[in-house]
């Protein structure tokens, strides 16, 4: 990982979950794991890091994660790549 990378990963894991917050349940000091979109498609050994959402344990891995059942992404109506957008939209300053 290149420091512009690592750097980039420390703002958004500052972001909080991004799911709680688009449910408007998230708190902004949720400690969250950094989700890589299309991570499990063959694109694993190269970790794209730029692709990298905050997510806290239950909806990374829980049952109604990203990992799990994804019911999660249902009930927000968003795909992964709206996620991503949502971090997009808030890294830039
Ligand atoms: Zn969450
Ligand atoms: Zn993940």
């Amino acid at each position: 990982m290149t420091r512009a990378e690592s750097a980039y990963l420390g703002k958004v894991a500052r972001l909080g979950c991004a799911c709680c917050q688009l449910l408007g349940v998230g708190e902004e000091d949720t400690p969250v794991e950094i989700h890589h979109i299309r991570e499990g498609q063959g694109m694993a050994q190269r970790a794209p890091h730029w692709l990298a959402v905050p997510l806290c344990v239950p909806c990374h891995r829980g049952d109604r994660g990203v990992h799990g059942d994804r019911s999660i992404l249902r009930q927000l109506k968003c795909t992964e790549l709206e996620l991503l957008s949502w971090v997009i939209s808030r890294t830039q300053s």
